[in-house]
C-alpha cells in the first residue's frame, strides 16, 4: 500500500515544493524570457546598434526592468488558492499568443482580439498546426501542469507579509531606478517602432482586450439612420437593372498581373474591358474591421466596428430607395452589413461540385446566377463575399485544375513552406479569384439589356513572410503596404457606361493616377446607383469627374 502511495505521490509530483519567493523569481523568469521571445526578436532586429551606448543599455536595461514589472505583479497575485487559478490560464494564454507572434509575425491589438472573437472553427483548425500545438504543449501545457502539481509553500503568514512588503518596496526602486535611466532611450526607440508595446506578452493582451470591451460598452446603443430622405434620381425598375459587387478576401493587389505583377495571374481578366484602379488602400487590416468600414458612411479615421452594427450602411440606402439587394456570403458572414437584406450564407452549403470539409470554392458564387439573372424584373444590387485568398491554408482556395503555379506548398504551417511553394499556392488563389470574376462578367454579358455592371474590391490584403510577418490584421498604423493596398476592378456594360453618363477612358486615366481608400467606395456606389442623399460628398466620389451631364 504505502508503495503504491509513494508511486502516485511521485506521479502527482506531490514531492515537488517551492517557497513562494522562488516560484515568483521562476515564473517571472518564464514570463519575461520564454514567453517574450517575440517581443525580444522583435527588438533585437529593430534595434540600431550604430547607436552605440544607448542601445546596448536599453537592450540591457529592458529586460530586468520587465522582470521586476512580473516581480511585483506576481507579489500581489501569488496567493493560497487564487495565485495557481490566475497563473494557470495566464501561462496558457501567453505561450499561444508568444507562438503566433514569434513564428507568424502577429501584434495584439483591439482589432486582433476582435477578430479573434469573430474567429470561426474552420479558421481556428487552418491556423492549428502540428508545429503550433506542439509549441503550446511545450511552453504552455507542460509549464501549466507542473504549477498546478508544485506544493506552494508560504511562511506563516505575518512572516510572509513582511517578507512580501520588503521585496515589494525593493522592486519598485529598483524599477523605478531603471525606468528613470533607461527612459529617454526607451522614448525614442518606441517612436520608430511602436509595435513594441502590442508585442509585450500579455499586457497587450489585458491592455486590447480591456479597450475591446470599453469601446463595446461606451457607445449609444441608439439605431441611427443614413438618411430617411434619400431617394432615387431615375425611374425605378422601369427597365431593371443588375450591379454585382465582389467583396474580395485577402487579396493583394501587388500581386494582379492587371497591376504588373510579373506572373500571369489575371489572363482570365485581361481579356475582358476591365478597369484596374492602381492605388486602392484597405480600412482595416482584418476583414471584421474592413468589410463593415467599406460599406459605412464614415470615413477610415472615424470608423469604429462596435458602432457599426447601430447604424445602417449604404445596402439599407439602396433597399430603402427601390433596389432589391441581396449578400451571396461564402467567406466567415458579413459582419453585420447585411443584417436587414436578403442573405445567404453559402459556405455551409451540401453542393458536392463546389464544397468540401466545411469550405466551398468560390465558383459557388456564380452558381445559378444566370437563371437569377434571367428573372429579374426589379433594380437588382448583389453582394458576393468570397473566401478568396483566406490564409493560412492558401492551398484549398482553389480547385486542383486551377493550379496554375507550381510547386505548391500544400500546407497551412505558412512559416515552415518554402517562400516559392508559398508564394505559387497564394498566387493561384489570386489566378482562381481572375477566374471566378471573369466568369462573373460574361454572366452579366449575356443580359446586356440588364445595363449591368460589376466592382471587385478586396477588404485587405496579406502578408507573405516579408520581415517574418505572416497573415494579416497587423496593427494599421505599422502594418506593411501588403496589408493594405488592395485591388480594386471596375466592369461596365456599353449600356451601364451610356445610361448613366460615365466615360470610360477617363476612368481608366482615373484608375492610373489616383489615389483611393475604402472610403470612396459608399459614395462611388450611391453616385452610380442614382441616389440623392444628404450623406452624399462628392469629393469622395471616385467617378464623379468621369460623370458627364446626369439627365
Ligand atoms: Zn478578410
Amino acid at each position: 500500500m504505502h508503495f503504491f502511495k509513494s508511486i502516485l505521490n511521485r506521479f502527482l509530483f506531490s514531492h515537488l515544493h517551492l517557497k513562494s519567493l522562488w516560484l515568483n523569481i521562476i515564473i517571472s523568469f518564464y514570463f519575461t524570457s520564454v514567453l517574450n521571445l517575440g517581443l525580444w526578436r522583435y527588438i533585437l532586429v529593430r534595434m540600431d546598434f550604430g547607436w552605440g551606448f544607448n542601445a546596448y543599455l536599453l537592450c540591457f536595461l529592458l529586460p530586468i526592468f520587465l522582470f521586476l514589472l512580473f516581480f511585483l505583479i506576481f507579489s500581489l497575485i501569488i496567493l493560497p488558492y487564487f495565485g495557481k487559478a490566475f497563473l494557470v490560464p495566464l501561462i496558457l494564454v501567453a505561450s499561444a499568443a508568444n507562438y503566433a507572434m514569434f513564428n507568424l509575425g502577429i501584434t495584439i491589438d483591439p482589432a486582433m482580439i476582435q477578430n479573434i472573437m469573430e474567429t470561426n472553427t474552420r479558421e481556428a483548425l487552418e491556423l492549428m498546426t502540428f508545429q503550433a500545438i506542439l509549441w503550446f504543449f511545450i511552453t504552455g501545457v507542460i509549464p501549466a501542469i507542473l504549477l498546478v502539481a508544485i506544493r506552494i509553500d508560504y511562511l506563516p503568514y505575518k512572516r510572509e507579509i513582511i517578507q512580501r512588503l520588503k521585496l515589494f518596496c525593493a522592486g519598485l526602486v529598483l524599477i523605478t531606478l531603471i525606468g528613470f535611466s533607461g527612459f529617454k532611450q526607451y522614448y525614442f526607440f518606441r517612436h520608430d517602432n511602436r509595435a513594441i508595446s502590442s508585442l509585450t506578452n500579455p499586457f497587450n493582451i489585458f491592455r486590447s482586450t480591456l479597450r475591446n470591451i470599453r469601446r463595446h460598452s461606451i457607445h449609444q446603443r441608439e439605431f441611427t439612420y443614413l438618411d430617411p430622405a434619400a431617394k432615387r434620381t431615375s425611374h425605378v425598375n422601369d427597365n431593371p437593372s443588375v450591379f454585382i459587387l465582389i467583396v474580395g478576401e485577402t487579396a493583394r493587389a501587388d500581386r494582379f498581373s492587371l497591376n504588373g505583377y510579373n506572373k500571369e495571374t489575371n489572363a482570365e481578366l485581361s481579356k475582358e474591358d476591365v478597369i484596374s484602379f492602381k492605388k486602392v488602400y484597405s480600412c482595416g487590416t482584418s476583414t471584421s474591421i474592413s468589410v463593415p468600414c467599406m460599406f459605412s458612411v464614415k470615413p477610415r479615421r472615424e470608423f469604429n466596428a462596435h458602432k457599426a452594427p447601430y447604424s445602417e450602411n449604404f445596402l439599407d440606402l439602396l433597399k430603402q430607395t427601390g433596389y432589391n439587394v441581396i449578400w451571396l456570403d461564402n467567406d466567415e458572414g458579413c459582419k453585420g452589413v447585411c443584417k436587414r437584406v436578403e442573405t445567404e450564407q453559402l459556405d455551409q452549403s451540401k453542393n458536392r461540385k463546389y464544397c468540401s470539409n466545411g469550405t466551398c470554392f468560390d465558383e459557388i458564387l456564380i452558381d445559378g446566377l444566370e437563371q437569377r439573372l434571367a428573372q429579374i424584373k426589379q433594380d437588382t444590387f448583389i453582394v458576393m463575399h468570397t473566401i478568396g485568398s483566406h490564409g493560412p491554408a492558401y492551398y484549398l482556395r482553389y480547385p486542383d485544375n486551377q493550379r496554375k503555379f507550381k510547386p505548391t506548398c500544400d500546407s497551412n504551417d505558412v512559416q515552415n513552406c518554402d517562400p516559392e511553394g508559398l508564394n505559387n499556392a497564394y498566387d493561384n488563389t489570386i489566378h482562381y479569384t481572375n477566374v471566378v470574376v471573369a466568369k462573373t462578367i460574361n454572366i452579366l454579358k449575356k443580359f446586356p439589356q440588364l445595363n449591368p455592371g460589376l466592382i471587385y474590391l478586396s477588404d485587405h490584403g496579406e502578408s507573405l513572410g516579408e520581415n517574418g510577418v505572416f497573415l494579416h490584421a497587423y496593427n494599421y498604423s505599422i502594418a506593411p503596404d501588403a496589408q493594405k493596398h488592395v485591388p480594386f476592378i471596375l466592369w461596365m456594360s456599353e449600356g451601364m457606361r451610356k445610361q448613366k453618363h460615365y466615360s470610360y477612358s477617363c476612368l481608366a486615366k482615373q484608375a492610373e493616377t489616383g489615389e483611393f481608400s475604402h472610403d470612396n467606395l459608399y459614395h462611388t456606389v450611391l453616385a452610380m446607383m442614382d441616389i440623392e442623399s444628404k450623406t452624399y460628398n462628392p469629393e469622395l466620389d471616385m467617378f464623379s469627374q468621369c460623370r458627364t451631364s446626369n439627365d
